[in-house]
């Protein structure tokens, strides 16, 4: 398709009129009818196929709207909404058709909750899954050495905000057949536009950085209209669907993408530096930084800013010592998520990646002193300064 391209225009002008209505609204309402009606039974029938907005479980207004959007901001054919990223990464897996004996490979250092998702579904399914470091050079080669039949990554993982080199991953999945599909929450697809970087599916956890605001819980997935129609046909079934407030919040939070992420980049950037030159926290992790392991892969698939998120470790103490950190910050939320207006902070051993085994936490690297901050839009000297002086002398 020709047209404008640039995130900043499609961010503003993409997903603001509803196909085949003369209406034209400024802002979309809130579309609350869960259903509609036609005086023509043949207008009705075509309807329920999903050709006119007639049931909210088949096809919705805000929801469609919020699709187009997040389509053009992932230079994708076609997007499908969920009322959660986790339910957008339960319906990744149902859509593969796995069976018992199949392999499935994802990250081993990414989200917890999806770890423990996967690994539950993949037993009772009789799937085998391997969870590897991506980010490592010799990855694609042993990723497609147990030859999967479907491949998960995340862009920045989360909570060590390591980069696998995305392009090296997709060709070596796909010469070995394997469908590969990147969970690109971290970045946005502001950032990072993770299907040219050669993923089929670009999932995202729209709770984060799109909506912006922390008041509506989302989840996306994104690809060409072949990958993305089985899904939504799924979706009629199992009704996951989001609902119109929170497709029509997501929206409006997805309206200033664009303009958050080059600042929250920015701000990350400049806190990262603050905290990399005191001698009181350590090994602190952010792609923009040199000494990133993996800041050369960073440099190539992030053109447009390193980022929101940043960790680093106590040089003292452990749990216990990140924990009073958590009370004391003043300006910081200590709270579970990430991608707000503000500057959240939290201990990913006993949050994000709580849901993994001790043992698998250590083989990630996730140290219990290991803290985890998404750099909200306050003045960057203020956000150092209050996450500093939180930090024990
Ligand atoms: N993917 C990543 C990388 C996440 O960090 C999260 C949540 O923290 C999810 C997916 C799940 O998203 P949700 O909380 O919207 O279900």
């Amino acid at each position: 398709m020709s047209g404008p391209d640039k995130p900043e225009t499609l961010a503003i002008h993409a997903g603001t009129r509803l196909q085949g209505s003369r209406t034209v609204d400024l802002v979309a309402p809130v579309h609350l009818s869960a259903v509609g009606y036609f005086e023509s039974s043949e207008d009705l029938d075509a309807s329920l196929d999903g050709k006119d907005f007639v049931y909210a479980r088949i096809r919705a207004q805000n929801a469609s709207l919020l699709e187009e959007a997040v389509a053009a901001l992932e230079g994708a054919e076609a997007a499908v909404t969920y009322g959660s990223g986790m339910a957008a990464l339960r319906a990744l897996w149902d859509a593969q058709g796995l069976r018992p004996g199949d392999r499935v490979v994802m990250a081993l250092d990414g989200y917890g909750a999806t770890r423990a998702l996967y690994k539950q579904l993949a037993a009772r399914s009789g799937v085998e899954l391997h969870a590897l470091l991506l980010s490592d050079k010799d990855a694609p080669a042993r990723m497609a050495a147990l030859a999967p039949r479907f491949l998960l990554a995340e862009a920045i993982t989360n909570p060590l905000l390591n980069m696998p080199d995305l392009p090296e991953l997709a060709r070596a999945a796909h010469a070995v057949g394997a469908v590969f599909a990147v969970d690109g929450t971290f970045s946005s697809p502001v950032l990072q536009r993770t299907l040219q970087q050669g993923a089929d599916y670009a999932l995202q956890s729209s709770t984060k950085w799109i909506n912006g605001h922390s008041d509506a819980t989302g989840g996306v997935v994104a690809g060409s209209a072949e990958r993305i129609q089985p899904l939504l046909a799924a979706r009629v079934l199992d009704g996951a669907i989001l609902g119109p407030f929170e497709a029509w919040l997501t929206l409006r939070g997805l309206r200033t993408l664009p303009v958050r992420m080059a600042a929250h980049s920015a701000h990350a950037l400049a806190v990262a530096q603050r905290l990399a030159a005191d001698g009181r926290v350590t090994r602190v992790l952010y792609p923009g930084l040199p000494s990133h392991p993996q800041h050369a892969v960073a440099a190539r698939l992030l053109p447009r800013g390193y980022g929101g998120m940043v960790a680093f470790e106590m040089a003292h103490g452990g749990r216990a010592e990140v924990f009073r950190f958590l009370e004391r910050v003043k300006l910081a939320r200590p709270a579970p998520t990430l991608g707000d207006v503000a500057t959240l902070v939290m201990h990913p051993a006993s949050a994000a990646a709580r849901r993994m085994t001790a043992e698998e936490r250590a083989q990630a690297g996730i140290s219990e002193r290991l803290v985890r901050v998404s750099v909200g839009l306050e003045d960057p000297d203020d956000i150092a300064e209050d996450l500093l002086q939180a930090v024990a002398p």
